[in-house]
């Protein structure tokens, strides 16, 4: 195994390589970095994972992302080896992923208007810490410990923060989380407070807040956590083998995300070509990204939106150009992205690159909602008995919307991802308390 793993720049003009120990996040020239693989993956390993789903124990097959662990061994180590396992591995006791798998949830099929068993909803609020980030985080936070960082930065709003700062937490080492000051409700950040995080306010908006976390991260050797990490995709590719496991590794037509910085998009599409040139799957399921209306950069670019092009990855031509420009349009405007999901609250996703080559591979799509279609997405989950925040909402509406457009058509199977749990208390109050809304329940005297 030795030698199998290393970094790769995804430019094909580029394509510079890295040692696997490597902690840039990207390479010389700035562009994202890939985790390759040289060996292929027998796919009789898909036994071997459904027979680990009774962990006897092992808490490495309890993890719903180290369950997967060949599939993401860049720490090349012997995945049948428990002893080797604990040494690299980081879990929270095996509970990441663990509760994950896609659900049908009749109640949202009805409001979207598909017929209940072609629609599966996968939760990932109910990580450890809320959200799907612990999937990453977990991969993310082993690639930290195998070169010996003592300490992990992140630039976040909520998710991140709370995810980094519980992991931290659990291997004894430090955490800082970058915020813009004055922007950020402080109890969006209690989780990290209460993980022990250190919060450090920078002047400006959150790329000013994610640019110092890098340099610092850079100058004073603190190892980078948020979604630039190729680290962080090699985790979360395990949302997507959760779906297909469950559905016996039978492709859907669609998996849908919300889309923020589009670390899940990155990763789901790295998930899919993988599998596909491993011959684990035939048909490559679409990828259909959800961006808010107030917050819509990959929608606007990919959709030709702005100056009339459509964006795409073009076999690794992208026109980097027209993005350039689109934020400079934005800064000139001044036009921030404003929505309540604020876990989709992003004007300049990290991730564009990535995700572009994503839809590419799967065909995909782009499309927004407002706040009121999340909320009430948000709501019809609530009412078959699972949790979500209001930027998950999204999935679910932009489903819909997706159906009423007939892009999605009505007897294809659809996956959508629920990217976390309810932060914000208040939310399904308000939205209660206003008999207006679709399926608000008032409370009554
Ligand atoms: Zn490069």
């Amino acid at each position: 195994m030795q030698g199998d793993a290393y970094l790769k720049c995804i430019d094909p003009h580029c394509g510079l390589e890295y040692p696997i120990k490597s902690t840039n996040v990207e390479c010389e020239k700035g562009h994202l970095l890939d985790v390759k693989y040289k060996n292929k993956p027998s796919d009789s390993l898909k036994e071997t994972f459904y027979q680990r789903r009774n962990s006897q124990g092992n808490i490495f097959n309890e993890s719903g992302v180290w369950r997967f662990r060949e599939l993401l061994n860049f720490c090349q180590i012997d995945t049948e080896n428990i002893e080797e396992c604990s040494k690299y591995l980081v879990s929270l006791d095996g509970a990441e992923g663990r509760q994950s798998k896609p659900y049908h949830m009749s109640k949202a099929a009805e409001f979207i208007g598909i017929s209940n068993d072609k629609l599966w909803l996968q939760p990932e609020g109910y990580n450890p810490s809320g959200s799907f980030k612990d999937n990453g985080m977990a991969s993310a936070v082993t690639h930290a410990k195998m070169v010996g960082a003592k300490k992990i930065v992140c630039a976040s709003t909520g998710n991140t923060s709370a995810s980094a700062g519980m992991f931290a937490a659990n291997e004894g080492i430090c955490c800082d989380v970058y915020i813009p000051s004055g922007q950020i409700a402080p109890g969006k950040l209690s989780q990290a407070y209460q993980f022990g995080a250190q919060i450090i306010e920078v002047d400006g908006n959150f790329d000013d807040a994610l640019k110092q976390s890098l340099d610092d991260a850079k100058n004073h050797s603190g190892y980078t956590v948020n979604s630039v990490n190729p680290f962080r995709i090699e985790g979360q590719k395990t949302i997507p083998y959760r779906a297909l496991e469950y559905l016996k590794w039978k492709s859907p037509d669609w998996i849908v995300y919300p889309g923020g910085a589009l670390g899940n998009t990155s990763s789901c599409g790295k998930a899919l070509m993988e599998l596909h040139q491993w011959g684990w799957i035939k048909k490559i399921p679409r990828i259909a990204v959800i961006n808010s209306e107030g917050a819509s950069t990959l929608s606007d670019l990919y959709n030709g939106k702005f100056e009339g092009e459509e964006l795409r990855w073009n076999k690794g031509n992208t026109n980097t150009e027209l993005i350039t420009r689109y934020y400079n349009h934005l800064d000139k405007e001044g036009i921030r992205p404003k929505t309540k999901a604020t876990a989709i609250q992003i004007g300049r996703p990290a991730n564009i690159l990535k995700g572009l080559r994503a839809l590419e591979f799967t065909n995909g799509v782009a499309t927004t909602v407002s706040d009121s279609e999340m909320l009430d997405g948000m709501s019809v989950v609530g009412l078959n008995g699972f949790d979500c925040e209001m930027a998950s909402g999204a999935s679910v509406v932009g489903i819909k919307k997706l159906i009423n457009e007939e892009i999605i058509k009505k007897d294809d199977v659809v996956v959508g991802i629920l990217t976390g749990r309810q932060k914000d208390a208040m939310l399904p109050v308000e939205y209660h308390s206003n008999p207006k809304n679709k399926f608000a329940i008032p409370p009554k005297n």
